[in-house]
């Protein structure tokens, strides 16, 4: 018998093909043209009215297929107001850097291509840029040539890559071959790190079985820097963690004599440097990361710092083989080339081609681009600080790179101005604790915040001081 032709597939074809790709885009285009165009004009936070009007989403799942061009539109108009203004010039919430340019017009691109990294074979091109920024990553940071690359989500999942190559590798040399024999029976992992890791380390650590009970925590100094007199004898069967940027007065741990330490005891340490690894790549900041070439593995964002789209974070390792050793998986559809196969290096296997975006930012900004946006957010953080102090704020930390801790007399006080300030829109700074205060955390990491915008901002501030008289 005959098998009768299919047709339901050329339906769905027509009616997809029915509106053109080419208006779509355009658009999209123009949709987002608008949306940057009026980004300095509006509220900074979306208002309450924006807000209620997402109850609109609240339907059912259409029956029917709908229309793309008024989908946009209704993504547009509830959607664009609804957004948080965060690649404009007054957002310092959390640690939440802009998009620039190049980098958000060659991510449409590579949406358009929708490539998939996990093999070289499934996108030659995706590879080669992974290859390429891996190699400038070593230049900028200044990191052994050893080094591999994974480009990951963010922070979160590269810390996670990183303590699991640390696992590997430690695990490997007391003969314990982790991957095969797993975690119980395994030789014991010391785990050591300061009270101020940030909480996606403390995550990492419980998803991969380290168990948090068992960290042995550090104290911290007041700015949340490790004191290197308090951190325990080392030996190769320690996992030690430290921080490049805390997250809220953005220190850097001492890291010279730690490294020493743990190499010398073949120890592990894995640096989480989200935001500040980046200081690694300027002159006049580089000081704040010496030693840093001397850790194992480091995890680094490209979202926040250097200002490309979300969803770019990178594990860096100077131990090739434990990174792969440790994400290895094998099928026998996966045939690894002579090339990069970038799920070598990652915990997914498809995976978007965020190396594009990053390969993009590195190409346009170049090194002394970079060098600019480093210190050119280290220079507006100092200016804010000196503004606010000169209005009579106190600043708990020493702004030693982008961050900002502000203060007043009274935590009650603190958390009043917060939530007035929040309310007026200007700008947007978020709520913390730092050394047993409430405090207004400002986090200065978009390319877009000019003198102006800090001007603005800290009169918003002086206004909510009054308001509470
Ligand atoms: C943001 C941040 C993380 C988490 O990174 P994500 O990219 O959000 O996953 C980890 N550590 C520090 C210090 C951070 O600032």
């Amino acid at each position: 018998m005959k098998p009768r032709l299919p047709t339901r597939l050329k339906k769905l074809q027509d009616r997809i093909q029915g509106e053109s790709l080419a208006s779509l885009l355009s658009a999209s285009c123009e949709k987002s043209i608008h949306y940057v165009d009026q980004l300095e004009q509006r509220p900074v936070f979306p208002g309450a009215k924006e807000i209620e009007a997402l109850q609109l989403l609240d339907k059912p799942l259409p029956e029917v297929m709908g229309n793309a061009g008024s989908i946009l539109n209704t993504l547009d108009s509830l959607g664009s107001p609804a957004t948080v203004a965060s690649t404009g010039g007054r957002y310092f919430g959390f640690v939440t850097g802009g998009v620039l340019p190049v980098a958000l017009a060659s991510s449409w691109l590579a949406d358009t291509w929708d490539q998939n990294s996990a093999l070289e074979v499934m996108s030659p091109i995706a590879a080669k840029l992974e290859s390429v920024c891996e190699d400038w990553c070593k230049t900028l940071f200044g990191l052994p040539d050893s080094l591999a690359a994974g480009f990951v989500s963010g922070t979160s999942v590269a810390t996670i890559c990183g303590l699991a190559a640390a696992r590997y590798r430690l695990c490997g040399a007391a003969g314990w071959d982790i991957n095969a024999k797993g975690q119980n029976h395994a030789p014991p992992l010391r785990v050591v790190t300061g009270d101020a890791a940030h909480n996606t380390v403390i995550r990492a650590l419980a998803l991969l079985g380290f168990g948090t009970d068992n960290i042995e925590f550090v104290k911290t100094d007041d700015q949340g820097r490790i004191i290197a007199e308090q951190v325990p004898p080392l030996d190769g069967q320690t996992l030690l963690i430290l921080q490049a940027g805390n997250v809220n007065s953005g220190a850097f741990d001492p890291f010279v004599d730690l490294c020493q330490q743990a190499r010398e005891a073949n120890a592990w340490v894995h640096i989480d440097g989200a935001f500040g690894l980046w200081a690694a790549a300027c002159p006049e900041t580089k000081h704040l990361t010496e030693g840093i070439e001397l850790a194992n593995s480091w995890s680094v964002d490209a979202h926040k710092t250097l200002n490309t789209p979300y969803d770019s974070g990178l594990i860096l390792c100077s131990d090739r083989e434990a990174l792969s050793g440790a994400l290895q998986t094998s099928g026998a559809y996966v045939l690894y080339s002579e090339q990069r196969d970038g799920m070598r290096y990652t915990p997914e296997m498809s995976r978007r081609a965020r190396a594009i975006e990053l390969w993009a930012t590195l190409c346009f900004l170049g090194k002394q681009g970079v060098q600019d946006l480093v210190l050119g957010l280290h220079e507006m953080a100092v200016y804010m600080a000196a503004q606010l102090e000169s209005q009579g704020f106190s600043i708990l930390n020493d702004v030693v790179f982008n961050q900002i801790v502000v203060s007043t007399e009274d935590d009650a006080v603190v958390e009043k101005i917060l939530e007035l300030v929040q309310q007026d829109s200007t700008c947007w700074v978020g709520g913390s604790r730092f050394q047993g205060r409430s405090v207004i955390r400002v986090s200065i990491c978009g390319w877009m915040t000019s003198v102006e915008d800090v001007n603005r901002s800290v009169a918003a501030f002086v206004k909510a001081r009054q308001k509470i008289g």
